[in-house]
């Protein structure tokens, strides 16, 4: 579907891989110029050479977003190679599933790339929707934003963070034309879980998480991502939309 988003100006975190790609190729191929933002540079180039393999127009910032002055460099890129920023998807994010989240490192890991990442994110994006009147950001928390599991407290915390930050800007900027939601996917196939999925049998147990019997594709997230951000959501904001194939509807 194209969401007519000629002349718009589109930021997305965490786009060499995965919903980050996907949302970013989708952001184009509705007519958005797109900021591709990485660690990655090599899947972030990647991505930028695919959109413009299918015509559109994209740029790749490397950032890290739990840098302050990454960030503040990443939305300043927008407004110098695009002359603004309408949209920005604050995606990137970590699931240390080998880890152990209770070890300071993996904790502070956790904290600094998926909620202060984020924090970030709008601290900066904001500013310049706030100048233009408008604007519209999506984070990415996950269904363990809103419920819990048992094996992993930094993940948790943050997804749950990034819902709470989500309803924070939406409620401080709803007068002025900034609309901020959340989506919060279930198990979809990404480089996050490539490494659980690559197994025959852990495959088996993934697809089994959710009634529908299927992990998701990034694209099922990314079209959510663009419906919130275009003008068929203008009385959306707050919202943590969940996508996940009847996961929590159990
Ligand atoms: P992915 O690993 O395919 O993509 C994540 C991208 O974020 C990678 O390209 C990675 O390089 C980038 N990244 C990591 N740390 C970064 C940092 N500090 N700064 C900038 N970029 C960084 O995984 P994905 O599944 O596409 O993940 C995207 C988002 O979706 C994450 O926030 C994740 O928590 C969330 N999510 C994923 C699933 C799932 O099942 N895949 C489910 C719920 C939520």
């Amino acid at each position: 579907m194209n969401y007519g988003f000629d002349g718009k100006v589109a930021l997305v975190t965490g786009a060499g891989s995965g919903i980050g790609r996907a949302s970013a190729i989708g952001f184009a191929a509705s007519g958005a110029r797109v900021i591709v933002s990485d660690v990655n540079e090599t899947g972030g180039t990647e991505t930028v050479e695919m959109i413009r393999a299918a015509g559109g127009a994209a740029v790749f910032q490397n950032c890290d977003v739990s840098e302050a002055d990454q960030v503040k460099a990443l939305v300043a890129r927008a407004v110098s190679e695009y002359g603004g920023l309408d949209f920005a998807h604050n995606n990137a994010g970590i699931n240390s599933m080998m880890a152990n989240e209770y070890d300071d490192d993996v904790w502070a890991k956790s904290l600094g790339v998926n909620l202060t990442g984020v924090m970030l994110c709008m601290r900066e994006e904001s500013e310049v929707m706030l100048k233009a009147g408008k604007g519209a950001i999506v984070n990415t928390s996950s269904i363990n934003g809103l419920v819990g599991n048992g094996a992993q407290p930094g993940y948790v915390a943050t997804k749950h963070g990034v819902v709470g930050l989500t309803r924070h800007g939406a409620l401080r900027w709803a007068q002025q034309g900034v609309r901020v939601n959340a989506v919060c996917p279930g198990v979809v196939e990404t480089g996050m879980t490539a490494p659980l999925a690559a197994n025959p049998e852990m495959r088996k147990v993934l697809d089994s998480m959710t009634p529908m019997g299927r992990m998701g594709r990034p694209e099922e997230i990314a079209s959510a991502v663009l419906w919130l951000c275009s003008d068929q959501a203008s009385f959306v904001t707050g919202h943590a939309l969940v996508i996940d194939g009847g996961a929590t509807a159990v």
